[in-house]
């Protein structure tokens, strides 16, 4: 991330994709407050039972600079993502899918 460009919550509640996962949308601040870049995923550690996040990065035109894996985005309402999204702390997996978390592959299933 280039310098100048502070990661702010966007002004709208976290989206909540069911089976304990949020995603709370983050906007740049030095873009205008509309532009979504990305989000923030919350969910329950399946082990340790403890809450994950991690920092998601959508592909659009503001995060063209951004030296990180980017996710596209097919449709916003409902969300929907491109492509199947992994915790890298408890290697949770899945897809958000119509505004809904789907959980990818084995015990998570
Ligand atoms: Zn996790």
């Amino acid at each position: 991330m280039g310098p100048g460009l502070k990661v702010e919550e966007a002004p709208t509640e976290p989206l909540d994709l069911g089976q304990g996962h949020t995603l709370k949308l983050f906007a740049f601040k030095s873009l205008t407050p509309d532009e979504i870049v990305g989000g923030w995923w919350e969910h329950d550690d399946p082990d340790l039972h403890l809450r994950c996040t991690g920092l998601i990065y959508f592909d659009v035109a503001a995060t063209g600079h951004v030296d990180k894996e980017k996710y596209l985005v097919k449709s916003w309402e409902p969300l929907t993502m491109g492509k199947r999204i992994q915790c890298c702390h408890c290697l949770t997996a899945g897809h958000i899918k119509e505004g809904l978390w789907r959980p990818y592959g084995g015990r998570h299933e």
